[in-house]
């Protein structure tokens, strides 16, 4: 519990926070200083060492050493307030420099032993290499020790790792310290002045970094931030991988379910990201396809939404009078299987990738694992199908076929492009064929069945029937222009789509309509009646799937409304601060 610190804005485990000092506040990540007054106050160790590591005597002790035991309490004494914890001290954070996994391991251990409202001090290792990533990893608090121990050993520290002071020919920055002399007369200065010369270029380094990572983090792009950051170093790299691979879970509880940001999958680490799991997993698990006789798989487009782009126009184009009878899904990288009705749907048009024509193999296996099961799935509900691919495309739905033992219609021949005339030519034809009987796609069907798969996307598969289903005499009706649909019963709005998140939003009627399948998405609160935003402490419970940016339905004695989360379900109900939910819309009971 937390009473001194609260947490503002999440972009995944990162986090600003606000720390309440005596007499002002600061905002986290915050570097604290080794040499600072506010240090002292908060410490309140006397026999800490910290304070000394500017003196000759001192600046080569261990780093870390002088910590506590592993997670401890240490701020448990300000003056004239009673007992708490604001935050926890990672004592011995050195240590974890020896293995990558250790370091991961370490860091997300400690976050997960303490509650979310509190900060965690990782002490004695921030660089401006690796600052980001301890962000990241959710540590609030770090401080310039390894800065200031670093300019007595003579260390010039960069954004991208560090230089010896004597292999260095000009300085490469414009701090104080730099802009003020050269690199000879820095040489030039005696043992200690030189040390603290350096101390101060290398914290102002840190203290730069820190503002950019946070920069990052309130416009909700520190992953991007990241995977560019630990190229410097085999070490921290190595940390994000292992990440990525082992602590999946630990970020899923804290990624947000959408964002405005558009995902750079720049990487080979973007494929890792929860985002792109979670997508894929809810294709499969949250998406049922709408009864149509031919599944038609077609590649993405640079352009999102894809239906927007020139290439899906001419796709569309092609099948235009034979367009109800088919179900589109779009192959791409890394997204791997996006069905048409989900084309809007955060993050499928929210992503973007550098186009080689080149997929490697870590990439096809992906992509080919999802396309696999989604046909495991799904295929009993198709008579045939088409795919309109050529490259990389081709060669992997061919694999995935092959494979499965599914018959399939290609529809562009080896070294044709998906757009060229006479490849739209033959799916034009070979769709006539196949189908038969023209049907069109209505816009009603087409607007209701975007909707449908969007409330079950989003709450879980039931959510979009309910949400659309009507009873005798009423009627329903769809309106604006796409994306941004209206979804109305009998002249009462039920849903929007908000194109600029990629969701779904509920309004008090359609909350209510669809209420039996909002329980894992429902926010309890005690017996008020809430403005604006509900604060965690209001929380009674809160479901367990609840993401940042979810959208909720919270329901108390007196009041019943929806709104967007602003944490974690779980991390509403363990946090005894901060906006839990913003609240869109209320009634009393
Ligand atoms: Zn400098």
């Amino acid at each position: 519990m937390s009473k001194f610190y609260e947490v503002r804005k999440r972009d995944g485990a990162a986090r600003i926070g606000i720390l309440f000092l005596p007499g002002e506040k600061k905002q986290t990540p915050l570097m604290l200083r080794v040499e600072s007054e506010e240090k002292l106050e908060v410490i309140n160790a006397e026999d800490s060492n910290f304070k000394d590591l500017s003196s000759e005597e001192t600046w080569n002790v261990p780093r870390g050493a002088v910590l506590l035991p592993e997670v401890h309490p240490l701020f448990t004494m300000v003056k004239d307030a009673p007992l708490f914890v604001d935050f926890f001290v990672l004592s011995f954070a050195s240590n974890m420099h020896n293995s990558p996994k250790d370091f991961a391991r370490r860091i997300i251990d400690a976050r997960n032993m303490i509650p979310p409202d509190v900060a965690l001090w990782v002490p004695a290792i921030a660089t401006a290499e690796n600052a980001a990533l301890l962000f990241y990893m959710g540590v609030d608090i770090i401080d310039d020790t390894n800065a200031v121990i670093k300019g007595y050993q003579g260390i010039y520290q960069v954004e991208e790792g560090e230089i010896r002071l004597t292999e260095l020919e000009e300085l490469p920055c414009n701090c104080s310290v730099c802009a003020s002399l050269s690199i000879n007369e820095l040489r030039g200065k005696d043992f200690k002045e030189r040390a603290l010369l350096l101390a101060r270029h290398n914290t102002a380094l840190l203290d730069k970094e820190v503002k950019k990572a946070k920069e990052r983090i309130r416009a909700g792009n520190l992953r991007e931030y990241v995977e560019m950051k630990v190229r410097s170093s085999a070490f921290l790299t190595a940390v994000l991988r292992i990440m990525d691979l082992d602590e999946d879970a630990y970020f899923e509880l804290r990624t947000p379910i959408a964002r405005r940001e558009c995902i750079k999958a720049n990487t080979m680490e973007s494929l890792k990201r929860i985002e792109v799991k979670r997508f894929a997993n809810r294709v499969l698990e949250r998406y049922e396809p709408p009864t149509r006789r031919i599944l038609l798989i077609l590649p993405c487009s640079a352009k999102k939404p894809y239906s927007m782009s020139p290439s899906h126009t001419k796709f569309i184009d092609a099948i235009e009078d034979y367009r109800g009878h088919i179900h589109e899904l779009i192959l791409t990288s890394p997204l791997s299987v996006v069905p048409r009705e989900l084309e809007i749907v955060y993050p499928a048009a929210f992503y973007d990738i550098p186009v080689t024509g080149y997929w490697d193999a870590e990439e096809r296996e992906w992509v080919s694992s999802c396309l696999r099961a989604y046909l495991e799935r799904n295929l009993r509900s198709y008579d045939t199908v088409v795919a309109h691919l050529s490259g990389a495309y081709k060669e992997i739905c061919s694999g995935v076929t092959e494979d499965l033992g599914i018959e399939i219609v290609f529809t562009c021949e080896n070294g044709e492009e998906a757009t060229s005339k006479v490849a739209l030519n033959r799916l034009k034809e070979r769709i006539a064929e196949l189908c038969g009987e023209r049907k069109r796609l209505s816009g009603f069907e087409m607007k209701t069945s975007m909707i449908k798969a969007m409330a079950d996307f989003q709450f879980g598969i039931g959510a979009g029937n309910e949400l659309v289903a009507k009873k005798e005499g009423e009627r329903i009706k769809i309106t604006g222009r796409y994306p941004s649909y209206k979804l109305s019963l009998g002249g009462d709005v039920l849903a929007r789509i908000v194109p600029e998140y990629g969701i779904l939003s509920l309004t008090l009627k359609g909350a209510r309509k669809i209420m039996n399948s909002l329980s894992s998405y429902m926010v309890q609160i005690g017996d008020f009646v809430p403005e604006g935003s509900i604060l965690a402490p209001g929380v009674v419970n809160a479901g367990e799937q609840i993401r940042v940016n979810d959208e909720v339905v919270f329901v108390g004695e007196k009041a019943f409304g929806v709104g967007r989360a602003k944490m974690s379900g779980w991390e509403m109900v363990e946090s005894r601060r901060g906006v839990a939910v913003q609240v869109r819309a209320v009634e009393e009971v």
